[in-house]
């Protein structure tokens, strides 16, 4: 038995050097960060969304029964795919006690729920911590009808399934990121950001080593403004923090997705003030460089009529990789992404 191990991982030893000899003679010619954003596609993007925005998941709200599909089918998602949880070994779920969801909802109604968590450890620097963000929950059913949320936010949820898909395949190919990779799907987004903010609380990974959080929340859709633009997508937040990281995704926006990128909602005089009004703002006031992107509001937003028969999937197939590209130069770079324009955080 013994023999058979040792002889076979000779082979194995054997087979790496030789294919670790070839990759090195194709790195001249290939662009491995299109070659996996290739494998995230608008077939796999719709069937997936027409899963988790269906009747089914009830809508996700927060702590019911639709939520705890949705988080069951992102585990089994990860689980399928191989990609690790960084809470150890079957446990994808970050809980969110119903203690801390109901601090600021007088009635108490919310009941426990969870963070879901999946990771890809960095080849070179794996304390670094790149975020890849969405909510997974949505408003759930009132007055009889669902809101099956398939933009907001199942958009950016299944978005990251595809992403880290992606990650994984060059990860198994040996191309795996430098800096690690953490897949977070927050919970009670539309309690009020509760499940973003028992993250930074509580984060599994220390905050001063969280190098970016990219946050998705409606990246299906196209707005009245850009009924004769539809290839945009609003970015808000990248210049905030970080001159650098609002230079790098514009770098890679070019270099791979020309999406126009609009960045009305990023003026601090926008009385909509979409900067503070998602998951990834609970981040920025630490400190940590962020980029919000999303569509705009639509007729549907928060509508029962949010369903996933409306979403562009080219679209949405083009914008994920865009959040890809960025998280891969990120997490790929040789230094950490400079904070340049610190803000005072709050105390904890
Ligand atoms: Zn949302």
């Amino acid at each position: 038995m013994k023999k058979l191990i040792l002889s076979a991982s000779i082979v194995a030893l054997i087979a790496s050097c030789s294919s670790s000899k070839k990759a090195t003679e194709a790195d001249v010619n290939v662009d491995y960060a299109a070659k996996y954003a290739a494998t995230i596609t608008e077939k796999d993007l719709a069937k997936h969304l027409f899963i988790y925005a269906s009747d089914e998941f009830e809508g996700r709200n927060t702590g019911e029964p639709g939520q705890k599909k949705a988080v069951a089918y992102l585990k089994n998602f990860y689980v399928e795919q191989g990609i690790a949880s960084p809470l150890g070994g079957d446990d994808y779920f970050q809980e969110v006690p119903a203690k801390f969801l109901n601090k600021r909802n007088r009635r108490g109604t919310l009941k426990a729920s969870e963070n879901v968590v999946a990771f890809i450890k960095g080849s070179e620097k794996p304390d670094e911590i790149v975020v890849i963000s969405a909510h997974l929950d949505h408003e759930g059913i009132k007055n009889g009808k669902i809101y099956n949320g398939a933009d907001d936010d199942g958009s950016g949820t299944v978005a990251i399934l595809e992403i880290a898909e992606a990650f994984q395949k060059a990860a198994k190919d040996g191309n795996g990121p430098k800096r690690s990779v953490l897949f977070l799907h927050v919970t009670g987004e539309e309690k009020g950001l509760l499940g973003s903010k028992y993250y930074v609380e509580n984060p599994i990974f220390p905050i001063a080593n969280t190098v970016v959080d990219l946050n998705i929340d409606m990246v299906g859709r196209i707005d009245d403004r850009h009924k004769d633009n539809r290839n945009f997508i609003y970015l808000i937040g990248a210049d905030k923090l970080s001159t650098e990281l609002h230079n790098l995704s514009e770098a890679m926006n070019s270099k791979y997705t020309n999406i126009s990128l609009d960045y009305k909602y990023n003026d601090p005089k926008d009385p909509n003030r979409f900067y503070y009004r998602s998951d990834h703002y609970n981040f920025a006031k630490y400190n940590v460089p962020i980029i919000f992107y999303f569509n705009g509001t639509h007729e549907d937003y928060h509508q029962p009529t949010d369903t996933p028969d409306k979403i562009n999937y080219d679209l949405l197939e083009n914008r994920s990789r865009l959040v890809f590209h960025t998280a891969w130069e990120i997490a790929n770079r040789d230094k950490r992404l400079v904070v340049d324009k610190p803000v005072t955080p709050p105390s904890r």
